[in-house]
C-alpha cells in the first residue's frame, strides 16, 4: 500500500482544512490502497458500487458481488475509530521531533483508551514492516524506549513502564540515512542483542553497525 503523506510543515489549519472531515480522509485512504482506482481483491474486477455500512466506506464488486471495506486490511481496521482521529493522531506523530507518547497523544486527542490503541496499532504495524527488512552495510543502532504512559516507577532506562526497542539505521555511501528499523526486545542483555543482530541484520553486516549515544530524550516517552 502507498503511504498517506502529509506535506512537510503542513500547519495545523492547513491539515484540518483537508483532512478535518470525514470523507477527504476517506479519499485519500482509497487512493492510496488503489492508486489506478478500485480493484476488487476477490476477481480483480474494477466496476464497483459504493455502500456505506456502519459508517464505513465498502465497495461491492458488480462482477462477483463481494464487499470489501475500505479499512479492511489496513492499519485502521478493528479500532472502530472515525479516520478523522486516525488522521489527527498519525499528523500530531508525524509532526513532533521527537515522537509522542501516548500520554502526550491523549492531552491532543482527549481519550485516552483512544490514544494508547493508536499507539500500538501503529507499534505493531512498524513491528511487522520492519520485520520484513534485514539492513545490511554501514548503520548505527541504539537503544530505545517507548511508553511511560504509567505514573510512578523507576525514570530512564530501567522503568518498568517502558518496552525496551532496538533501533537501528542503515546508511548510504553519503551516511545519508536509508531503511530504519525499531525491535522490541525483551531486554538489553546481551543475548537478546545477539538475537536482534543474528535477526535483523544480513550477514557481514554486524561489524559496520555502529552503537551510538541514547536515541531516548526525556520523560515524554517519546522516541
Ligand atoms: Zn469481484
Amino acid at each position: 500500500m502507498n503511504r498517506i503523506q502529509f506535506q512537510t510543515g503542513l500547519s495545523l489549519p492547513a491539515f484540518l482544512e483537508q483532512f478535518g472531515a470525514e470523507t477527504p480522509c476517506e479519499t485519500a485512504l482509497e487512493s492510496a490502497r488503489w492508486p489506478e482506482g478500485f480493484r476488487c481483491p476477490h476477481c480483480g474486477g474494477a466496476s464497483h458500487d459504493v455502500l456505506h455500512q456502519r459508517g464505513r466506506k465498502t465497495f461491492q464488486c458488480q462482477n462477483c458481488r463481494g464487499q470489501t471495506s475500505l479499512i479492511a486490511g489496513t492499519l485502521f481496521q478493528g479500532a472502530h475509530l472515525a479516520l478523522t482521529v486516525w488522521f489527527l493522531a498519525l499528523y500530531l506523530i508525524s509532526q513532533a521531533k521527537t515522537g509522542l507518547s501516548a500520554l502526550a497523544l491523549k492531552r491532543h486527542l482527549g481519550v485516552y483508551p483512544t490514544a494508547w490503541l493508536i499507539e500500538h496499532k501503529l507499534m505493531q504495524t512498524t513491528t511487522e514492516r520492519d520485520a520484513q527488512y534485514t539492513l545490511c552495510g554501514e548503520g548505527l543502532v541504539d537503544d530505545a524506549y517507548l511508553g511511560g504512559e504509567r505514573v510512578g516507577g523507576k525514570a530512564g532506562r530501567g522503568s518498568e513502564n517502558k518496552v525496551p526497542l532496538v533501533a537501528a539505521v542503515s546508511l548510504n555511501s553519503e551516511k545519508h540515512p536509508l531503511h530504519t528499523q525499531m525491535i522490541p526486545v525483551p531486554g538489553l542483555t546481551c543475548a537478546a542483542l545477539a538475537d536482534w543482530a543474528k535477526a535483523a541484520l544480513a550477514p557481514g553486516s554486524h561489524r559496520p553497525f555502529r552503537w551510538v549515544g541514547l536515541l531516548y530524550r526525556g520523560d515524554s516517552g517519546g522516541l
